[in-house]
């Protein structure tokens, strides 16, 4: 019998990767290699199909892409997807890895020409490596001063051309100097439920697991419109199918699964709950301001804005003011509560 605590009820629902899933071999291989594996997204995939096209007729390197959009949803997966078919290498690190200027000249001056760099988390690079990074992405060179005060002096390294791919949450976390050096700009979007059971479809065949379509369908209805959610459901209700079923992931063992790690059919956990909850009984619906309900929480307010919002927001079950936030009828309904915050008897 599976103990329940072997899982992580609590924050289930996060689309920021676990460190298990960062050296995961089986995460590696869900990862679509190519563009025609990589589902959804079609604009993006379209558009990008083009630029990388052009960028090989005419043998240079591809224009810096910025990717911006809620975590989980596979802006790690596009940059090695541009990378593969633009033939060339993939270097990943990320803003908050990157700490001093020398570290980030390390990276580049290891770059072969046309090689892809993709810093995740692109909005915490400090001020000092994004002016590194100024005339590395316009002029490929980087501008180094020796010494200090009347003798010092700048000399210039010249780098082979490369892409840098950013990735961030909110393009508006960006500084408009290091936004406005990216060529190309992209939102991924939120996928929707046939997307993610397509997705789902996938990893199960890889996985070696069998997944009946509607098994796949009930997990895809909670997985928040996110291909990482989607792939760490099914990874646990597989467990379930092994243990309480006969291996295979149906509509029954999906709903099963999924409700005994607390989310609901819409993908809803605890602290979304908590969150709803909270502006409707103690705020009267909003709008109320993000810090106030990430101290009444006791949560952080990024993962409040990163985790939660986006979701819910989508859902149209929150709404942002300038006032603050505020519950929706929608979410009202959702959790069986009437204006005044009772329950519906
Ligand atoms: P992000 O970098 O935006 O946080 P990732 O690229 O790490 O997200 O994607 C998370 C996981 O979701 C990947 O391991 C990959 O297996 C899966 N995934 C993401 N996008 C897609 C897609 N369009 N098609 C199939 N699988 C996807």
């Amino acid at each position: 019998m599976i103990e329940e605590s072997e899982f992580d009820f609590e924050r289930f629902v996060s689309p920021k990767e676990t460190e298990q899933e960062t050296t995961d071999d089986f995460e590696v291989s869900l990862r679509p290699m190519t563009l025609d594996e990589y589902i959804g997204q079609d604009k993006v995939k379209e558009n990008m199909r083009i630029y990388i096209n052009a960028a090989k007729k005419r043998g240079d390197s591809l224009d810096h892409v910025l990717l911006y959009g809620p975590p989980g949803l596979g802006k790690t997966t596009l940059a090695g997807i541009i990378a593969h078919e633009m033939g060339v290498n993939l270097r990943v690190t990320s803003g908050p890895a990157i700490e001093k200027p020398g570290d980030l000249a390390a990276l580049l001056t290891n770059l072969e020409k046309g090689d892809v760099l993709f810093i995740d988390e692109i909005h915490r690079l400090s001020r000092q490596v994004e002016e590194v990074l100024y005339p590395a992405m316009e002029d490929y060179a980087l501008d180094i001063i020796m010494g200090k005060g009347p003798a010092a002096r700048s000399i210039r390294i010249e780098l082979n051309k490369f892409t840098l791919i950013g990735a961030t949450t909110r393009s508006g976390q960006l500084s408009a100097p290091l936004r406005d050096r990216f060529g190309v700009i992209m939102h991924l979007e939120m996928y929707t439920v046939e997307q993610l059971a397509d997705i789902i479809k996938r990893s199960a065949v890889i996985l070696g697991v069998a997944c009946e379509d509607d098994g796949a369908e009930e997990i895809a209805k909670r997985s928040r419109g996110t291909p990482r959610i989607a792939n760490r459901f099914l990874k646990r209700v597989r467990d379930f199918a092994e243990v309480i079923g006969d291996g295979r992931i149906t509509a029954d063992i999906a709903k099963i699964a999924l409700n005994r790690m607390e989310v609901d059919d819409l993908g809803l956990d605890s602290l979304d709950k908590r969150l709803l909850t909270m502006i409707i009984k103690n705020y009267n619906g909003g709008p109320v301001g993000l810090s106030t309900l990430a101290a009444a929480l006791g949560e952080e307010a990024v993962t409040l804005e990163d985790v939660c919002e986006p979701y819910l927001m989508q859902l149209g079950f929150l709404s942002k003011t300038p006032r603050g936030r505020c519950a929706t009828t929608l979410a009202y309904d959702h959790l069986g509560l009437l204006k005044d915050g009772q329950t519906h008897l």
